[in-house]
């Protein structure tokens, strides 16, 4: 059950987005499947957040459990946890679910950085207190062993290898640029692990670029400027993913500058990645860019369906499985936007195969298929279809929403369209922001986390989602 748990978490984090999954579903556990009755019986920590999960998200337990429990619409019951059940009252539910939010990772990264032991009595650096890679680990899973080079690829792999082998010396800083799920996190990790390994005193830092900001802003508040700026001079390696997260925070940018100097300087490792190309990174100072695109930039493709087919080949073996050429092959073809997705697959008929106890064939896969809506469903949406159900409710045109206006309720359903436009088909921000009167992907990507926000706070905003959702259902 543990398995499938984790399973359905990742999956609702790839469709509502990692807010609502730590706010509201981390809480939540299986307790009881009844198979005979079709029953799932999940427990959440009171009253109030079984209430919420009912009214907003039930029908995303029912169909990914049931899903990954190969059931077509389960009943899925939610029980507070037992020993609190009849003490709730309405005051002490709201208690309740101030804690819960206070487990979101944005509430995490106000913390002071700090520095721990790693692993092997190493000292690597950390930044804020949440153990997971985001945070300054290396992520071991990732290495160059399992990485599927293909002509998508090559360029980046070839350069990362090369970095990894000689920091300092040869591309400084290198710079990968891609779409989302197609390998630069990876990539980044399997540098670090490569050099780690090679150099145990190496000090290796991984971070994202939006962490990077929230620790700044940290150091600030704190009055521990000295202390961030210190703790970045003095790493031998700096990885720093989804550059593009610094973007019009000027601030930031400067001290960043800062900090690439000086590691430049000393001849240490840089190695960034990002969604674009440096020059279409928006909001971003002059000198920081021709900085990023200083050194060597490789860019990596949508794999082609031979590499996919490689890649999933290579994740089953890793699990213990092993796929045959057709089955692989019409997984990848089926599975067409990149290649977290792919994985996402993968474990669902994985998953399948474990608790029917069948074997992965051609049939178990088509029936894990074709019982799944969401993929299906998925490619059937395009952008003219979520336009035209969103006409449906609210009074503006396509023209209205590319428009500039400022007007606050056409920026909230521009904002909801885009959030739908993410949710049900299978287009990139980039590609969502261009429909949508050119904007930016960074845009789109604050659009979906405010509505996912509102979401949260504004029933009337759920009730208008789910109508608009429900025209997708015709
Ligand atoms: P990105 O950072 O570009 O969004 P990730 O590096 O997070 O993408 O990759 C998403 C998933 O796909 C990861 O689990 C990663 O291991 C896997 N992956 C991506 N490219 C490859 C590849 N060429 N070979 C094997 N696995 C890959
Ligand atoms: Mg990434």
């Amino acid at each position: 059950m543990r398995f499938i748990w984790e399973d359905f978490l990742k999956i609702a984090k790839e469709e509502l987005g990692s807010r609502v999954v730590e706010t509201w579903f981390k809480a939540v556990s299986i307790t009881r499947w009844d198979s005979k009755e079709k029953v799932i019986y999940l427990q959440a920590p009171n009253v109030f957040v079984c209430n919420w999960l009912e009214k907003n998200y039930r029908s995303v337990f029912q169909t990914h459990l049931g899903r990954l429990l190969n059931v077509v619409d389960p009943k899925v019951i939610f029980l507070p946890t037992s020993s609190k059940k009849n003490e709730e009252s309405p005051e002490s539910n709201e208690l309740q679910v101030s804690v819960v939010e206070k487990k979101t990772p944005e509430a995490k990264i106000f913390r002071p950085a700090h520095v721990i032991p790693y692993n092997n009595g190493q000292k690597t650096h950390l930044i804020g207190s949440k153990l997971s890679e985001r945070s300054g680990y290396l992520n071991k899973k990732y290495v160059f062993e399992t990485f599927v080079v293909g002509p998508s690829n090559s360029l980046a792999y070839a350069a990362a290898c090369a970095v990894a082998q000689k920091p300092g010396d040869l591309y400084n800083p290198l710079f990968f640029y891609g779409g989302s799920g197609l390998g630069k996190t990876h990539l980044l990790h399997a540098i670090g692990n490569t050099i780690q390994a090679q150099n145990k005193k190496a000090v290796i830092l991984y971070q994202t670029a939006d962490r990077f900001v929230s620790e700044f802003i940290n150091a600030i508040r704190f009055d521990k400027i000295e202390r961030f700026q210190k703790k970045y001079q003095q790493v031998d390696v700096l990885l720093i993913d989804d550059i593009q997260f610094i973007s019009n925070k000027d601030t930031t940018q400067e001290a960043f500058f800062h900090i690439f100097n000086s590691l430049y300087d000393a001849r240490k490792q840089i190695v960034f990645s990002s969604d674009t190309f440096p020059q279409n990174i928006n909001g971003i100072a002059e000198r920081l860019r021709s900085r990023l695109a200083s050194g060597m930039i490789a860019d990596i493709h949508q794999p082609c369906i031979e590499v996919k087919t490689a890649i999933l080949k290579r994740k089953a073996e890793v699990s213990g499985e092993i796929l045959s050429d057709e089955v692989a092959h019409f997984l990848a073809s089926h599975v067409t936007s990149n290649i977290r997705e792919l994985e996402g697959a993968l474990i669902r008929v994985i998953a399948f195969a474990h608790l029917t106890k069948e074997p992965i064939s051609l049939a178990l896969v088509q029936k894990v298929f074709f019982n799944d809506e969401t993929p299906v469903e998925k490619q059937g949406i395009d952008f003219k279809a979520v336009i035209r159900a969103v006409a449906k409710h609210f009074p503006y045109s396509l023209d209205e929403l590319r428009a500039e206006n400022r007007n606050k309720e056409i920026a909230l359903v521009r904002q909801l369209t885009m959030y739908i436009m993410k949710k049900h088909t299978n287009k990139s921000l980039r590609e969502i922001g261009a429909y949508l009167g050119n904007r930016n992907h960074t845009t789109v990507k604050h659009a979906i986390s405010k509505i996912e926000q509102h979401i949260l706070e504004d029933a009337k905003l759920q009730r208008q989602l789910s109508t608009i959702e429900k025209e997708f259902e015709r």
